[in-house]
């Protein structure tokens, strides 16, 4: 999934950003709708109305999926799970949760909230078209008939309802990962209390829809309609594709059953007080340990932040016996530590993980238990006792 080249704006602090592919698609759109509302206006060829209304139309139905992933993304955030962005391109829009769900209520709702804000905006068109022009005019506009009777107006809302039911169906399908197939495993995982079984059953229907998405793109193609039958063979590999990946994603997370953090951290962390003056910090810690940075701790023991090498560095050396760490330190406003309790499978894809290459394991008062790295992750994952390895 693209992470979004260009970023549009913010809402309530999650970052909407579009990718490149984006406005291929706007581009196409507008050569399309352009011709369907030339019909409806009646208007002569190089008139600037008809493109008006398919660039408002554009817009107006990348506004309706940006407020479907938005409504994942409220539910998401009132349950718990933040997130880091939220993408539009050429197939649609992508949120993207900072982790999985832990219940199958708290999927189901993120899952369902979507679908439910493009029902919405459905039926508000719906009613708006029919009360503008009528409930014949209205259907031939959504079907983007360009006989209609319907006004300009009239007919870019019959074919934003149009469109927006299409979405709603598209992603109503059991068939993961679309929003059908994440209802339909937030059920099997109520029903079985198996998360992982539940994944591979909704995953395996996606990847059964990828195929039959495939196929008939491909004998679309084949009958001539080149450009739709490809959108629908692309779309059906994206969708295989990424159901394989939550398949393989279970094995990771089954094998991580009932592993902690604290079951593969470091307990006996090197960290520097925060009392300390750089001068022996760079003595007693840098020049022995050879660390590039150090978790610092405070008088109770509590992790403050990091101290990295160029950061210490950058404190010229007659002021390194009067500056403490505490005054240079990166303070950490929650982004680097863990719960040494935390089960290990909610350190995958976390963000400072990556960022750093370990987190700091605190217990529930902040003190400094121990460091978890990459690689103690990479060891979990890996673990010998099991006698095989991943797939990567
Ligand atoms: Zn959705």
């Amino acid at each position: 999934m693209p992470a979004g080249a260009l970023t549009l704006f913010h809402v309530r602090g999650i970052r909407i950003g579009v990718d490149y592919s984006l406005f291929f698609v706007l581009f196409l759109i507008i050569i399309w709708l352009s011709g369907f509302y030339r019909d409806v206006l009646g208007a002569d060829e190089g008139a600037t109305g008809p493109y008006l209304l398919a660039l408002a139309s554009a817009l107006l139905f990348f506004g309706s999926i940006l407020l479907h992933e938005l409504g994942h993304a409220f539910v998401a955030i009132r349950r718990g799970i933040g997130i880091d962005g939220i993408t539009l391109w050429m197939f649609g829009g992508v949120a993207r949760l900072q982790r999985d769900s832990d219940s199958p209520g708290t999927e189901f709702k993120i899952a369902v909230a979507g679908p439910l804000v493009t029902a919405a905006i459905t039926l508000l068109c719906v009613g708006a078209g029919i009360a503008l022009a009528g409930p014949d005019a209205f259907r031939e506009a959504a079907l983007t008939d360009g006989q209609t009777e319907s006004s300009g107006i009239a007919a870019l809302i019959g074919w934003l309802a149009g469109i927006n039911l299409l979405v709603l169906l598209f992603n109503l399908v059991p068939a993961f990962p679309l929003d059908g197939g994440r209802i339909a495993r937030a059920i099997a995982w109520k029903l079985t209390g198996d998360r992982g079984r539940a994944t591979r059953f909704a995953a395996t229907l996606g990847r059964g829809f990828g195929f039959l998405l495939i196929g008939f793109g491909a004998y679309l193609f084949v009958r001539g309609d080149l450009i739709g039958g490809l959108w629908l063979a692309v779309v059906g590999f994206i969708l295989n594709g990424s159901a394989r990946g939550a398949i393989a994603q279970t094995q990771i997370t089954d094998r991580l059953e009932g592993v902690s953090v604290g079951d593969v951290m470091d307990r006996e962390p090197v960290a520097i007080p925060e009392g300390m003056s750089i001068e022996r910090a760079f003595d007693e810690y840098f020049l022995r340990y050879r660390y590039t940075w150090f978790p610092v701790t405070d008088s109770a023991s509590r992790f403050a932040g990091l101290l990295d090498q160029a950061t210490a560095e950058a404190v010229p050396e007659p002021e390194r016996g009067s500056t403490t760490v505490g005054e240079i330190l990166a303070r950490d406003e929650g982004s680097l530590t863990v719960r040494e309790d935390a089960p290990l499978e909610s350190l995958l894809g976390n963000e400072g993980l990556r960022r750093l290459g370990a987190l700091i394991a605190v217990d529930p008062e902040g003190r400094l238990r121990g460091v978890v790295t990459v690689e103690a992750v990479g060891r979990a994952l890996n673990d010998p006792a099991t006698g095989e390895s991943l797939p990567s």
